[in-house]
């Protein structure tokens, strides 16, 4: 079959497999926190492709990053290791907590690990009775079977049983019920330091000190899922260096390959000790092209002036959309931390979160929600001031479209 030069938006609905609805926009090029798309339409990205392109699009350093390693060695498998992979993890336990790290392909796939490792070290020192994972509603740790069913949304399990057992759901930011639940049996407590699909929910510092204290009493792993919050995106590296504790095993990815698919286990050298050669592998895990990208990324965001920058750039967005959420009525709270931002819609717009989205589109200005009544924005960590005004103004016009488009109504 000849292929088909021109492809449109149609062709999604009869290519692929329906589990996603994108927008009819279909970018062709970016650079910096800007998209076109096929039309030449140009876009602001507040959206980061999800919290993943945390330098923006085309980046110079990380396309020269890439491409010198394209033209070197594109991949070994872990039958051998590699130079990149091995400065890569280097890095990451030079700036971090972690002794050893694992490299897998996807946020989805660190938790995977984090998960089984967890288990395999219960099993290891305390034996067969130790089992239980604990989770919080709302939470979000991928799509595979064991991270999905271990995750705080009922509706992302549903028809796919029978799902892994021996995991226990309960409140976020509630350190009665962990207490209430916590118990020998419990091998891992595993959290998002700030939700970020389930709606930019910041945990109070006694819930984070509390889950470490308890988890220490009872030992229990500590599993942060930092695929959202890491590598910048908070303001510090990870998140939980703001948050006074120390976690036994992070999962890292989204903003790890600035958009190149690549995601890491962190851990320490004991709980290593639990996977042995043999117990769990990928064959795309720490591939070279990935690691050098990685790489290059660490290299610009690990520096107190590109940190110190994404704090700054939170109080403009703070405040210009606090003002606006005065202005239209159209928020009650804008929440979250460094460039993972939140804004809760007001209670008598429940469910409108995706119609500002659409509506901010419209405008030229790419935005996320969390969950239905929330509008998220993960831009660029480095995304210019000025830019962040011309695609403010654009999210207002949509903002006062919408709030007149009500009085009206
Ligand atoms: C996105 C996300 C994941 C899943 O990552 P994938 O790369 O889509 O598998 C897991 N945990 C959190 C907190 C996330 O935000």
């Amino acid at each position: 079959m000849a292929s088909k030069l021109h492809v449109t938006r149609d062709d999604f609905d009869h290519l692929m497999v329906p589990t996603y609805a994108p927008s009819s926009v279909i970018p062709v090029r970016g650079e910096g926190s800007r998209l076109w798309d096929q039309n030449g339409r140009e876009f602001i990205d507040f959206a980061g492709g999800i919290a993943v392109t945390c330098l923006g699009h085309a980046h110079p350093a990380l396309v020269a990053a890439l491409n010198e390693q394209a033209g070197r060695l594109w991949h070994l498998s872990n039958v051998m290791t590699n130079e990149p992979a091995l400065r890569l993890a280097e890095k990451l336990c030079q700036a971090t907590f972690a002794e050893r790290v694992m490299f897998c392909n996807s946020g989805a796939e660190a938790n995977e690990a984090a998960l089984k490792l967890a288990r395999r070290y219960a099993w290891d020192h305390f034996g067969e009775d130790k089992r239980e994972i604990i989770s919080f509603y709302n939470s979000f740790h991928g799509r595979t079977l064991f991270t999905v069913t271990v995750g705080g949304q009922p509706k992302y399990t549903e028809g796919f049983d029978p799902l892994p057992g021996g995991i226990t759901h309960l409140p976020y930011d509630h350190l009665n019920a962990l207490e209430a639940q916590i118990s020998d049996h419990t091998c891992a407590v595993i959290m998002e330091p700030i939700q970020g699909e389930g709606g930019i929910n910041s945990p109070s510092p006694e819930f984070v000190r509390g889950v470490r204290a308890l988890c220490d009493e009872h030992q229990a792993l500590l599993i942060y899922d930092e695929v959202q919050t890491g590598v910048g995106r908070t303001g510090s590296l990870y998140a939980y260096m703001q948050q006074n504790v120390v976690p036994d095993i992070l999962s890292t990815a989204k903003g790890l390959g600035g958009g190149f698919p690549i995601g890491a286990m962190l851990t320490t050298e004991k709980i290593a000790a639990s996977f042995g050669v043999g117990t769990h592998g990928s064959t795309y895990g720490g591939n070279p092209l990935a690691c050098a990208v990685a790489d290059a990324v660490l290299d610009i965001v690990n520096q107190p002036a590109l940190l110190d920058g994404v704090k700054i750039r939170h109080q403009h967005f703070k405040r210009r959309l606090e003002q606006m959420g005065e202005r239209y009525g159209m928020f009650q709270e804008i929440r979250g931390q460094g460039l993972l931002i939140g804004c809760a819609m007001s209670p008598d717009r429940p469910g409108q979160a995706r119609d500002l989205m659409n509506a901010a589109r419209e405008q030229g200005v790419l935005v996320l929600v969390a969950g239905p009544d929330v509008i998220r924005l993960a831009p660029s960590l480095i995304i210019d001031e000025g830019l962040i005004d011309q695609g403010l103004d654009r999210f207002e016009t949509a903002v006062a479209a919408m709030a007149e488009a009500s009085a009206e109504a």
